[in-house]
């Protein structure tokens, strides 16, 4: 991977004085679990064709050099550090946790994001596990020995979680699970699998409950993966499930039943919040490798830099990243302030206050990263480099965790603009 020089953007992130042994952690880390296997992957990592295998999934060196940073990185008690101790976690709340993701983005899109926990990992839905799951499931997850999936979207069911169609219906002590889930990331290495489903329609918040099973064990006894979806980012591991009369024990409950809605909802406003400090840093890589290349490109008889149109453009990626990052550390500060972000239910300022910070954190980042593909010229267009890829991410980033628009209609209901929220949420009868 290319050495960077030491960027003017450091000394403004001024991370505070007790996060100074962590982040150092954390640059071992990169050092010596991240870069290594970088160096050994290169070919794979700089060739879309060569990231993934002849199925177009993502590629098993890949799959298992993840896998070994993640085990280092739960070691090194950076992997859960935003879960809180009693589970295992670094006990670190939202404004700390924002400094670590910009340091473990800051390096850009290789394998560093495998440093922490994502949607495939560590959630803090964990929380809401039961003693009975601790050793089979939350434990291995939060040492990052096993990866998961969060099945919640459906072909017919995405913005409006109430249009959902899977279901668990109880048959004595069990439940029978039905239904397909659309999109779903890590979809076909997870060990463990989370799942939302309707328990009971016409219930309101109460119409849902989480289940969790292990995927191997699972697989071909009522749980089936489907198709691979192509992404514009090339992931390799985004698809579809099914549920065909899948048997689940009542142990296999997530919290209680009917909780489901609202670990949703605190689940979606982590991964919001968390768009932060991942925003922060791949924005802060981009405005660096644009720095580098206006300098170093000559257009005539200067540098490109030396043009105000060119400049004007840094700027303009510059004051993105610092008014987003500046709102996603206020943001965040008044999360942690009143305790645990992760207490049910959330309190509505606080939502609104977090669509806001994804909205702004995922707008941003796509326009830093529209204007680096810009000053790129055409090796922006080309693919296979980290400008291109961070683009492509970045456009990706406004759909999933809920839409941009979503993000705005809640900032708006969260206001007072809500109407006839009995067509917003209708309730389907289980077919
Ligand atoms: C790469 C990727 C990974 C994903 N990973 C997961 C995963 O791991 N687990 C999971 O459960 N899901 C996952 N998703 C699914 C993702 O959460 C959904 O795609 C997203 O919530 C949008 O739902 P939809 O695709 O059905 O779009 P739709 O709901 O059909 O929306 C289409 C468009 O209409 C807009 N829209 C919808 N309602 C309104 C409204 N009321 N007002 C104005 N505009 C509106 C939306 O903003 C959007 O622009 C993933 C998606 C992608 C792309």
């Amino acid at each position: 991977m290319p050495t960077h020089h030491a960027s003017p953007l450091d000394a403004e992130l001024n991370p505070p004085t007790h996060l100074t042994d962590i982040l150092a952690r954390v640059r071992a880390l990169h050092r010596d679990e991240v870069v290594p296997r970088e160096e050994a992957l290169k070919h794979r990592l700089e060739d879309e064709r060569l990231f993934l295998d002849a199925d177009g999934k993502l590629h098993p060196e890949i799959i298992a050099a993840r896998r070994d940073i993640m085990r280092a990185a739960g070691k090194a008690g950076i992997y859960s550090a935003h879960l809180p101790i009693h589970l295992g976690g670094g006990g670190l709340g939202r404004t700390d946790m924002i400094y670590v993701e910009e340091q473990v983005y800051g390096y850009g899109c290789g394998l560093n994001p495998a440093l922490l926990s994502w949607s495939e990992g560590a959630t803090p839905r964990l929380l809401y596990c039961h003693d009975h799951q601790r050793e089979q499931f939350t434990q291995p997850l939060v040492r990052g020995e096993k990866t998961s999936l969060h099945a919640v979207t459906e072909a017919g069911a995405g913005s409006n979680l109430f249009d959902m169609k899977t279901h668990a219906r109880k048959r004595g002590d069990d439940w029978v699970l039905n239904g397909s889930k659309a999109y779903i990331t890590n979809a076909f290495d997870a060990d463990v699998v989370q799942v939302l489903a309707m328990t009971d329609p016409g219930a309101g918040r109460r119409s849902f409950t989480y289940f969790m099973f292990d995927a191997r064990e699972m697989m071909g006894r009522g749980y089936r993966t489907g198709r691979l979806y192509q992404t514009m980012f090339g992931d390799g591991y985004t698809g579809e499930l099914f549920f065909e009369d899948l048997v689940l024990p009542s142990s296999a409950v997530i919290g209680e039943v009917g909780q489901g809605f609202d670990i949703a909802v605190m689940s979606f406003n982590y991964t919001r919040m968390r768009r932060a400090g991942m925003c922060s840093g791949w924005s802060k890589y981009l405005i660096e490798r644009s720095l580098e290349r206006v300098q170093s490109r000559q257009i005539g008889d200067r540098p490109l830099g030396a043009n105000q149109g060119i400049q004007w453009m840094i700027a303009d990626m510059y004051l993105d990243w610092l008014q987003t990052r500046s709102l996603s550390l206020e943001v965040a500060r008044t999360i942690d302030n009143p305790g645990p972000w992760y207490a049910l239910p959330r309190p509505k300022d606080e939502i609104r206050r977090i669509c806001a910070l994804k909205l702004s954190n995922d707008e941003s980042f796509y326009r830093v990263a529209d204007r680096a593909l810009q000053v790129h010229g055409g090796f922006g267009v080309m693919r296979n480099n980290p400008i291109n890829k961070l683009f492509q991410i970045a456009r990706n980033l406004r759909i999933p965790g809920g839409t941009d628009e979503v993000q705005r209609t809640t900032i708006a209901e969260t206001l007072g603009l809500r109407f006839d929220t009995s067509k917003s949420q209708p309730v389907k009868p289980i077919q």
